[in-house]
């Protein structure tokens, strides 16, 4: 780690720091530290990097907003943070860059300014545009990935364009090739439609249309009072921690139904407002959290046969295993 230290230290434009701290870099804020957190200023020296650590094959993790992660307690080897690759344009090609580290909100914050409607139904999802891609984030029956047209991947031998296939997105999941980071994507824009407000048609919701600054503001406020008074955001937590098993099975109502609305693991709590979060009640650790949801997937499996599956993700401690 150390003459790996040294060796990303000398490459242009990237940052790298020794046992950094992840919990504050989470939203569950648990969990140990980085031993090596190198942050890319730009795609050329996330592409510098990545060819470096090739040639040593030495593996790391990606992270976005920290929003869908809980880290081990005992943390992690080397993580590789995207949030200084900010760039967002409106291309000639009716097209909208976003670079991987830009939060939703700003893209949201984007579209307010420049009146594009389409992706409100995403407000209030706290993650960037990479681990949104990755996850393939959505929420009131919308999808990023519906957005989007084509994604940038970097790997140790450089950038690609993928244009995306019906299939690369799917519930909460993408077909990122392994090892690859998504660097940027290009959602499709519409520039020559406009949604209801002019047209007295409903959006298909599969592009970004011209709409009224005013209006897709309105539509962004309507959305994050409704998240406000249905998710507990008061608390650390990392979203829903479970995947509905299916449309008509909701991951929330199975673990009321098994009684564990409230249940507490240490400083760890299945929210009493939705089941399908676990909040962090101040000083808890990775291993409350973790053993909680371990603790919930058992108990709904012996008293309902569904075997829940994870929509976070954990990082396990990689000197563990
Ligand atoms: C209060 C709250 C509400 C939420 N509501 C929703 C919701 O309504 N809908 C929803 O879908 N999610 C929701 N989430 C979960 C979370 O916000 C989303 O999954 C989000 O898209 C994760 O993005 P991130 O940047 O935070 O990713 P991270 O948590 O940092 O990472 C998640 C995964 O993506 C990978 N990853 C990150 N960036 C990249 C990249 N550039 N290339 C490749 N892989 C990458 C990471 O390695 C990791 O495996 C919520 C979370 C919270 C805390």
């Amino acid at each position: 780690m150390r003459q790996l230290f040294k060796d990303v230290s000398r490459l242009k434009d990237v940052i790298c720091e020794e046992n950094r701290p992840l919990a504050p870099m989470t939203t569950m804020k648990v969990g140990g530290d980085a031993r090596l957190f190198v942050r890319p200023l730009s795609l050329s020296g996330l592409e510098g990097l990545l060819a470096l650590l090739h040639g040593v094959q030495v593996p790391y993790r990606v992270l976005g907003n920290g929003s869908n992660l809980i880290v081990d307690d005992g943390g992690v080897d080397l993580v590789i943070s995207l949030c200084s690759l900010r760039d967002m344009q409106l291309e000639q090609q009716g097209s909208l860059y976003v670079e991987a580290g830009c939060t939703l909100s700003s893209i949201l914050g984007f579209c307010i300014e420049n009146g594009l409607e389409g992706l409100e139904p995403l407000t209030g999802i706290p993650g960037s545009l990479g681990g949104a891609l990755f996850m393939n984030a959505g929420a009131n029956g919308v999808s990023l990935g519906d957005f989007v047209d084509e994604i940038c991947v970097t790997t140790g031998q450089g950038s690609t364009w993928l244009k995306v296939s019906h299939d690369f997105f799917s519930y909460r999941s993408s077909n990122t090739p392994e090892g690859a980071l998504i660097s940027a994507a290009r959602l499709k824009v519409n520039v020559d439609s406009h949604d209801e407000w002019t047209t007295g048609v409903p959006s298909d919701g599969s592009c970004l249309k011209r709409a009224t600054p005013r209006k897709v503001h309105e539509r962004i406020k309507r959305i994050m009072r409704k998240r406000l008074s249905s998710q507990p955001l008061g608390r650390p937590s990392a979203g829903c921690v479970f995947k509905n098993p299916s449309v008509d099975c909701l991951a929330w109502r199975l673990i009321v139904e098994c009684g564990l609305q409230g249940f507490k693991m240490n400083r760890a709590q299945v929210s009493p407002k939705h089941a399908n979060f676990i909040v962090n009640l101040g000083d808890a650790k990775a291993s409350d959290v973790i053993g909680l949801i371990d603790f919930v997937k058992e108990r709904v499996w012996e008293q309902t046969g569904v075997m829940l599956k994870e929509e976070v993700v954990i990082w396990e401690n990689e000197t563990e295993h």
